[in-house]
């Protein structure tokens, strides 16, 4: 299936697609990696992918403003307002230090630098509320528009992440670049909201090819998520709705919340550099790269492995700070 939809080019694509040579002889593996750490637009990471087609979205119905949402340290508010400043719009982004995914588990803490310190070269205005859940800061974003409505501007409002079922369309169209060098066994991705994850899936759907999400975020309800995508993807651009048995998530490497830093995230960052001079990042790609690890050694997946490395890194220049700290 093939759906012409517009387009703008923000990104330098293909992404490159290498061998991690060292890596799979010191683990007896055979891994390789996607490299959409290098998207090339606004430092790179995933989210290019999707604003490309949300962009054109936002121009097609003649925006002045778009209104995104995302923790303070968000990278897809980062190459949002970048995008923003291309296509000449407002960026207007509701941001909070640390969401989380239901209200039991809020932890406190979070990011401060990394992406925030680029504020001054974006054209982007913040709109900060006190830590809530995901579905509080949606509700917050749509107050938001609500108001820049009212004052009089035409508003393209984004859902989180850039998980519209468009953000989907844009991964099942990264899934083709994998061929001249595929098939592999299993792909593993970081996963958050979403539209990473299911475009791979669909990408992939019907193939002996399992895409296995690491979950940035601690709640398994996050799989009806990725099934309701799937559907409302369907929905607009065909297909057929991916089943639970096509959603491999992995629960077990996100620690004690969304963006809360962890040990075992920190050592597979650490093994990556050391043997492939590519760095991650702690909240999504560290976390997934830890999951890849793990699986392999608990024989839940093996053969040829393609990590998805998803980007990320500004995060490198962000310090966590805890609840407790001072
Ligand atoms: C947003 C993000 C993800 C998750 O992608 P989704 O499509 O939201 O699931 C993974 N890695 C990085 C670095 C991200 O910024």
């Amino acid at each position: 299936m093939s759906i012409d939809v517009r387009k703008l080019d923000l990104c330098v694509l293909p992404t490159p697609i290498h061998r991690l040579n060292w890596l799979s002889d010191h683990l007896g593996a055979d891994i390789w990696i996607k490299r959409d750490d290098l998207t090339g637009f606004a430092l790179g990471g995933n989210k290019g992918r999707k604003l490309e087609y949300l962009m054109a979205q936002a121009q097609d119905m003649g925006a002045t403003v778009v209104v995104g949402a995302g923790a303070n340290q968000s990278n897809f508010i980062r190459q949002l307002a970048a995008a923003c400043g291309v296509i000449g719009v407002r960026c207007v982004a509701v941001t909070m230090a640390a969401p989380y995914q239901s209200p039991d588990r809020s932890h406190g803490g979070g990011w401060v630098g990394g992406n925030e310190l680029l504020d001054p070269w974006l054209p982007i205005e913040r709109r900060v509320f006190a830590d809530a859940t995901w579905d509080d800061l949606t509700r917050y974003s749509e107050q938001v528009a609500e108001e820049l409505t009212k004052a009089g501007e035409t508003v393209f409002l984004l859902p989180i992440g850039g998980s519209s079922p468009i953000g989907v369309h844009s991964f099942v169209e990264a899934g083709r670049e994998i061929e001249a060098v595929g098939p592999f066994d299993w792909i593993v991705t970081a996963s958050s909201s979403g539209s990473t994850q299911v475009g791979l899936a669909h990408a992939v759907q019907g193939s002996e090819t399992r895409v296995l999400g690491i979950s940035a975020d601690p709640e398994p309800e996050i799989v009806d998520d990725l099934l309701d995508l799937s559907a409302a993807y369907c929905n607009e651009f065909g297909g057929t709705p991916l089943t639970r048995g096509d959603i491999h998530f992995d629960l077990d490497y996100v620690g004690e919340g969304y963006g809360v830093p962890n040990g075992a995230a920190v050592a597979a960052m650490d093994l990556l550099m050391q043997t492939a001079g590519i760095f991650l990042d702690p909240i999504y790609s560290g976390k997934a790269f830890s999951g890849l690890l793990g699986n392999l050694r608990s024989g839940r997946i093996g053969g040829r492995i393609l990590f998805w490395h998803t980007g990320g890194v500004p995060t490198m220049f962000a310090a966590w700070q805890g609840a407790n700290d001072d």
